[in-house]
């Protein structure tokens, strides 16, 4: 696909565009050749596998695999969809994969959540050493895990109890903690930690670090099991006197104790920039949820005008067909939020009213909402796993719960549109 080193792609990768493409719905070329492609796989490859890996509950690496020999999974991938200046592709990509299965999709793209991480605070040197570690190749393929969520703090990110000790001796950070929740917890090549330096500090005195492959003290603990989503791995990690070097904490050092300074000094922390990256970070699961949605919705359509019931398509009573009708409009309608907010997030326009948010309450309530009605237009047949609208609506309610619950999204949203410290 591409021929340029890590350390190239990023410095491209970087910055934003110069000029601002304008908002537009019409897609081009690249984009419907990325969407194209993407529904090839999601269709050949994951959908035939969904009902399997549901039922097994395992990672499916072979399938990770098989996208990353495409160029789905990896480095160069991720670079390309986010070289969308317009900032479209990374939703498109998500909509279609998990359109194909949710689960699989999960396996595939819970990587990009370390990614993330490291992009947003890492240094250019970390970005090139640490980000392709992430996914490894597609000869041997790895994953990441971002460990923020511990046992008593889910909503509550200041509460996190893990800490990060300098040792200046040796230049190390010890951590120790543990961590709840994560996605490819203890099964990842890298970990992203979210620990406290200054506990009084609450959130403002976190720093994020990485625990490089193999590295003593840091394992998994009881993987979680799940009512959906389940090809995707979730597991505790426990943090155990994990000694990492000094620069593997995320920025490094230095802008570390300049940030603290300022915050005992009573200064302005970097919460916006992290509020901000949050915004442009929703849509794109948004956009997964639609995905979810929107399986559920052309499934149920296609039942809808086979199934016969008293004599005629149960298309054609009202009940049936105005249902289909706002299921439709719900999927358009937050499909719309979601591409709005990764425009936005893109080309850097300020997310004022918390628009990214929004985007993911309305897609998330829209996906568990859209797969319940599916089953029920799918009658007895709906309820059972002979028929993937029940996976589906389980796939779907995690929308509502992670990266941040729809309570925390509309907190945020009223928080933004208010300017009052709403609770
Ligand atoms: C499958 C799965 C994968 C996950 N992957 C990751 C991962 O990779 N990395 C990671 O760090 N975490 C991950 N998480 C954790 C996830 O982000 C948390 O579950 C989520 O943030 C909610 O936290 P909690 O479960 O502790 O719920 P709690 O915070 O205990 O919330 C319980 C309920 O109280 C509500 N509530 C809490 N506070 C308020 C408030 N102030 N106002 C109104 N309502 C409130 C919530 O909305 C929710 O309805 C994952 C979770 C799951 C289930």
């Amino acid at each position: 696909m591409t021929t340029q080193t890590s350390e190239e792609i990023i410095e491209e990768q970087v910055g934003t565009a110069d000029e601002k493409p304008p908002f537009s719905l019409e897609l081009n070329q690249d984009q419907k050749d990325i969407k194209e492609w993407v529904h090839g796989f999601a269709e050949g490859v994951m959908r035939p596998a969904a009902h399997e890996w549901d039922e097994k509950e395992e990672f499916p690496w072979e399938i990770v695999q098989e996208a990353a020999k495409i160029g789905l999974y990896g480095f160069e991938g991720i670079a390309q969809f986010f070289a969308d200046e317009s900032g479209l592709s990374l939703p498109l990509v998500n909509e279609e994969m998990f359109w194909g299965d949710a689960g699989i999709g999960m396996a595939i793209s819970g990587t990009t959540l370390a990614v993330a991480s490291i992009f947003g605070q890492g240094t250019p040197e970390q970005m090139g050493e640490w980000i392709p570690q992430c996914f490894g190749t597609a000869d041997d393929v790895k994953v990441a895990a971002f460990c923020a969520s511990e046992p008593d703090a889910g909503s509550d990110v200041s509460a996190v109890r893990t800490n990060a000790k300098y040792d200046e001796a040796k230049d190390e950070w010890v951590i120790n903690g543990q961590k709840a929740w994560a996605t490819n917890g203890g099964i990842a090549n890298i970990h992203v930690v979210i620990a406290t330096v200054d506990r009084e500090l609450g959130s403002r005195g976190h720093a994020a670090f990485i625990i490089p492959p193999n590295t003593p003290g840091c394992e998994q603990g009881a993987k979680v099991k799940k009512h959906g989503i389940r090809a995707s791995h979730t597991a505790d990690v426990h943090l155990d006197d994990v000694r990492v070097p000094g620069n593997c904490l995320l920025g490094g050092k230095e802008k570390l104790d300049e940030r603290l300074a300022r915050v005992r000094e009573g200064k302005r922390s970097k919460g916006q920039a992290a509020m901000a990256t949050f915004e442009a970070s929703r849509p794109v699961v948004g956009a997964q949820a639609i995905g979810i949605a929107r399986a559920a919705y052309e499934f149920a359509l296609d039942y809808a005008k086979e199934r016969v019931q008293f004599g005629r398509p149960i298309v054609e009573n009202q009940a049936i067909a105005f249902t289909l009708a706002d299921m439709k409009t719900e999927i358009d309608a937050a499909r719309l939020l979601v591409w709005r907010a990764s425009w936005m997030g893109r080309t850097q326009v300020p997310f004022e009213n918390a628009e990214g948010s929004m985007s993911k309450l309305k897609a998330g309530e829209v996906a568990t909402w859209v797969t319940e009605r599916a089953i029920q237009i799918l009658g007895g047949n709906g309820y059972t796993r002979e028929f993937p609208v029940e996976r589906m609506h389980r796939d779907a309610k995690i929308y509502d719960i992670f990266e941040g619950t729809a309570e925390i999204q509309r907190l945020v949203i009223s928080r933004a549109i208010s300017g009052h410290h709403i609770k």
